[in-house]
C-alpha cells in the first residue's frame, strides 16, 4: 500500500496520477485531517499550461490588471487585453479532485496522522504532503489571509503592495462574487494578522471581514529529496515561489510528475532526480531555486537598496506577472 498524508494540491494529483500510471494492483489512500480543504490561499493561478490539471478549476475572475505599488506609491501597472492570472475556487477544485479520486478507486480517510507514529510504524510507502505543515525544517514564514466585503469592488484587477521595509507583501485580490482576499506576509513580522488588520483598516471603507486566518508558507526549495517521516512532495518539499508565494502550480506539476515517475522507476529518489530534470518542472524548480536565493540576498541589503531595486522591478515586470519567472539581469542591467 501507499499512503499519502495531506489531500492538497500535492498529495491528491500525486495520488490521482500514481493511480492512472500504476497497474492498478496496489491500494492507493490518502489522508486529509480535514474533510473540506481549508488552508486559507490567495486562490491565483497563473494562466499557464491549464491542461495539465485533472480537474479543470471553476475561474471567479480572470485577471488583466495589475497594480504594484511600494508601500502608499505606486510604481507600476500593467493592462493585458487576456486574463494572465485566474482567480479560482481552490476549496472547491481540491474537493472535486478528492471526489474524482475516490470514483477512481483511491481511498481517501479524513483523520490526522501523527508523524512520529508514522515514522516508528509504518511498513508501507509513505509520502509526506503537509505543505507547510510538514516537519521538513525548512524556511517558514507566517501569513494573515482575510476574506472581506468593503466599498471597493474588483473584477479583473488585482493589487500587490510591497513592505520593503518588513520584506514582504500584501495582497489585494478579488474573490466570490464581490469579495475581496486580502493578505499579508513578511520575513520581518511574526504576527502578520495585526499588520493586515492595520491595512485593512486604513485602506476599506465599509470594512466586514467574514473570515480571517493565519496559515504558514515555505519559503525555502533545495531542489533535494527530503525525507521526514515520509518522501516529501509539493509545497512539504518547498515548491513555493519565494518572491511571489504561488505553490499550486509548482507543487502539482512536481507531485503528478513524481507519481508517474515513482510507478516507472520504483525508487523514490531516482523519480525524484528524473522528474528536476524533466523538461515540465525543470524550468520551474531552476526558478524556484533563484527566487530563495535571491530572497536570502535581498533581505541582507539595506532599506534604501531595497526600495531602488523595487523600483527597478518595471524592467522584468511582464515575465513576473505571465510566468512567475524573474531575471536578475534584467532587474539590474534593463537587457
Ligand atoms: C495565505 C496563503 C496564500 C497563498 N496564496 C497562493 C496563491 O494565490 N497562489 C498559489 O499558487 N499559491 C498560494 N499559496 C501557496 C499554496 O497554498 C500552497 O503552496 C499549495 O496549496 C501547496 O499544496 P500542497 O498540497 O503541497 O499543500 P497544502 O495545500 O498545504 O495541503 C496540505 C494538506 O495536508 C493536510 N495535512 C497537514 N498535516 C496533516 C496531517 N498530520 N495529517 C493529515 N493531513 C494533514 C492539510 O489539511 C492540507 O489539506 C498561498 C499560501 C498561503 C498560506
Amino acid at each position: 500500500m501507499i499512503k499519502i498524508v495531506g489531500g492538497g494540491p500535492s498529495g491528491i494529483s500525486f495520488a490521482i496520477s500514481y493511480l492512472i500510471n500504476s497497474r492498478k494492483d496496489e491500494k492507493i489512500k490518502v489522508y486529509d485531517g480535514e474533510r473540506n480543504y481549508e488552508k486559507p490561499c490567495g486562490e491565483a493561478l497563473l494562466n499557464l499550461n491549464m491542461n495539465i490539471y485533472y480537474v479543470e478549476p471553476e475561474i471567479l475572475h480572470e485577471i488583466k490588471d495589475f497594480y504594484i505599488y511600494d508601500g502608499e506609491n505606486l510604481i507600476e501597472e500593467r493592462h493585458y487585453s487576456s486574463g494572465k492570472w485566474f482567480i479560482i475556487d481552490k476549496r472547491k477544485w481540491i474537493e472535486e479532485h478528492r471526489r474524482y479520486a475516490e470514483k477512481s478507486g483511491i481511498l481517501l480517510s479524513y483523520e490526522k496522522v501523527n508523524p512520529f507514529k508514522e515514522k516508528n510504524g509504518s511498513e508501507d510507502l509513505v509520502i509526506d504532503a503537509t505543505g507547510p505543515f510538514s516537519f521538513n525544517k525548512l524556511r517558514k514564514i507566517p501569513i494573515a489571509r482575510a476574506i472581506i466585503s468593503s466599498d471597493l469592488s474588483l473584477e479583473s484587477e488585482v493589487k500587490l503592495i510591497f513592505d520593503a521595509e518588513n520584506i514582504g507583501f500584501y495582497w489585494v485580490f478579488p474573490s466570490a462574487g464581490k469579495l475581496i482576499n486580502v493578505g499579508y506576509g513578511s520575513l520581518l513580522i511574526k504576527n502578520p494578522t495585526s499588520k493586515l488588520m492595520e491595512f485593512m483598516n486604513k485602506k476599506f471603507r465599509n470594512l466586514r471581514i467574514l473570515n480571517i486566518k493565519t496559515s504558514l508558507i515555505t519559503l525555502q526549495y533545495r531542489a533535494k529529496p527530503i525525507y521526514t517521516f515520509g518522501y516529501t512532495i509539493g509545497e512539504a518539499n518547498g515548491t513555493v515561489f519565494s518572491l511571489t508565494g504561488e505553490g499550486i502550480r509548482p507543487s502539482y506539476v512536481q507531485s503528478s510528475l513524481l507519481g508517474k515517475f515513482l510507478i516507472e522507476l520504483r525508487d523514490f529518489n531516482k523519480a525524484y532526480n528524473t522528474v528536476i530534470n524533466h523538461a515540465d518542472f525543470k524550468e520551474l524548480s531552476d526558478q524556484l531555486k533563484l527566487q530563495y536565493n535571491l530572497l536570502t540576498i535581498y533581505q541582507k541589503l539595506p532599506l534604501s537598496m531595497r526600495r531602488s531595486l523595487l523600483r527597478r522591478i518595471k524592467h522584468a515586470i511582464d515575465d513576473y506577472i505571465t510566468k512567475n519567472v524573474i531575471d536578475p539581469r534584467k532587474v539590474l542591467f534593463k537587457i
